[in-house]
């Protein structure tokens, strides 16, 4: 399959700026990020304990899979059409009778908050800890999309015509802030969106088309549907009257789908290897505490989790970062997330593959650190694994794993640092830890991935603030960010605006 790769020195992709309409800041006014359930509240510690034991009865809960699938190929080209022809009548709405529809949306996803944590937990193995936040981003991409939707009336001399058909296809790590965002990306921009959740998140994605339903979105513009048969996955992602396929998930993927559609119209958020640098002038405690959580919240099953640390100079030559690390790590309990104490809960399946010889086999010249130990019958439930010794160019350095192990690299200097970061493929997310002005100055002009964190994890981007998005093979036709100020730009096209005398 060809596929359309940002070159790893293309310059800071903004394709707005290739058009003519003038980049708006985004929705600020009014705009406020959710807040997420504060623990040090004790009604909030009594919610929590609520939903858990919820989580631990609907366990084996039905799915609802079975009212929305597809069963042939008649039935998605139905699916297809029906959207599409009601895609004028959204349209019709115009951006603020979208926006209200939307910024509803943002309140039913907030009323639902309790019920998505029961069903990220049960069904994903979400601890609410992880999943707390995971719900305000939700929210966030509701109102922010809403508000959003206004400034695409708004650039002169240019006129914004959306898609007519989008099919978001997100994973099951983020089993409610990806499908909602992507989806609510498409409506607010005007575009009709076929949601076909994630297998193993068919649950999470009928409550949020819930939420959208409730509040005012209609059936066909918004239609959930679960595809089995691969032919008719195929089918509904390559179809001709699909114009955007907006994927979250592995670069294998992205290109599987162009394999299905030379021209697919994909705008897709793909695979990471992420590191994290720490130099000597950094805070080491607080350094060791992100990576920790970079690194092994929701068991690294994040684009963004952090797979690498490169410790610099003198921090690589003394054992105190690594103390400080394995003591961070020792503080995350590993169980299912309906146990009160665990912040690690279990991977989506058993260790499989690439995965499972990661946590069970070393590299020449590589030592454990922290040996992960499986903790259950399944082989799903792992605790951490730090391994140091890493090679540049070794396997652990440059393939994604998706799951709890952590790498440690050494580098003489900075510069070092950043040639082992860049010489992987992937470009999502990086984090840097130095409190020198001059480093962290070094550090960003250098460094070559979409998210580049100072002092900071690498996961969890906040809506506004941080837009998400990648660089190399961690985006595929995409350029624009979630979150942020252009997203919307990728769901239409421009043409020039009737001159009026
Ligand atoms: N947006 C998420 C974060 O910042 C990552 C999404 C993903 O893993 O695909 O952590």
């Amino acid at each position: 399959a060809s596929i359309d790769l940002m070159p790893a020195e293309a310059p800071r992709p903004n394709r707005v700026q290739d058009r003519r309409a003038p980049q708006p800041e985004g929705p600020r006014d009014g705009f406020r990020n959710a807040p997420d359930s504060d623990p040090s509240i004790a009604g909030n510690r009594e919610w929590a304990a609520g939903i858990r034991d919820r989580m631990a009865g609907s366990r084996r809960g039905e799915a609802t899979r079975d009212a929305h699938t597809l069963r042939s190929a008649d039935e998605v080209d139905a699916a297809i059409d029906g959207a599409v022809a009601a895609g004028e009548g959204w349209r019709g709405l115009g951006a603020t009778g979208r926006a209200e529809i939307l910024h509803r949306v943002g309140d039913a996803l907030e009323a639902r908050r309790a019920e998505l944590l029961e069903v990220m937990g049960s069904e994903c193995g979400k601890v609410v800890e992880q999943g707390d936040p995971e719900v305000s981003e939700a929210i966030d991409f509701a109102h922010y999309y809403a508000s959003g939707a206004a400034l695409l009336d708004e650039v002169d001399g240019a006129e914004f015509a959306p898609v007519r058909l989008t099919v978001v296809t997100p994973p099951w790590n983020f089993p409610v802030a990806i499908p909602a965002g992507s989806t609510l990306a498409a409506l607010a921009a005007g575009s009709p969106v076929i949601l076909k959740p994630a297998p193993q998140a068919a649950r999470c994605g009928a409550v949020i088309a819930e939420a959208l339903w409730e509040a005012g979105v209609p059936r066909d513009v918004l239609r959930l549907v679960n595809v089995e048969e691969k032919d008719l996955g195929r089918r509904l992602v390559s179809h001709e009257g699909v114009e955007r396929v907006i994927l979250t998930g592995a670069y294998e993927t992205a290109e599987l789908f162009r394999s299905f559609r030379p021209d697919l119209p994909l705008l897709a958020e793909t695979s990471g290897k992420n590191a994290v640098i720490v130099t000597p002038s950094a805070d080491l405690d607080l350094a060791a505490k992100d990576v920790a959580s970079s690194a092994f919240g929701h068991a690294g099953q994040k684009c963004s989790a952090a797979s690498l640390v490169v410790l610099v100079g003198s921090v690589a030559r003394s054992e105190r970062f690594r103390r400080q690390l394995v003591d961070a790590v020792g503080g995350h309990e590993v169980g299912m997330p309906w146990q009160a104490s665990s912040r690690i809960g279990p991977l989506i399946g058993p260790a499989e593959g690439k995965l499972k010889r990661a946590l069970t086999e070393l590299e020449p010249g590589q030592r454990w650190v922290v040996e992960p130990r499986r903790l259950d019958e399944a082989g799903a439930l792992w605790s951490p694994g730090i391994r140091e010794g890493v090679k540049p160019g070794s396997a652990f350095h440059l393939t994604e794993y998706f799951g709890p192990v952590l790498g440690i690299m050494t580098a003489e200097t900075l510069d070092e640092a950043i040639d082992i970061v860049r010489a992987v493929d992937y470009g999502l997310t990086s984090g840097l830890h130095a409190l020198d002005e001059d480093e962290i100055a070094r550090w960003l002009e250098r460094i070559d991935v979409g998210n580049a964190y100072v002092n900071r994890g690498t996961t969890g981007a906040i809506v506004q603030r941080q837009p998400f998005g990648g660089w190399k093979r961690s985006a595929v036709g995409a350029g624009t960010k979630a979150g942020g100020p252009s997203y919307l730009f990728g769901l239409g096209t421009w043409t020039d605006a009737p001159v009026r005398a």
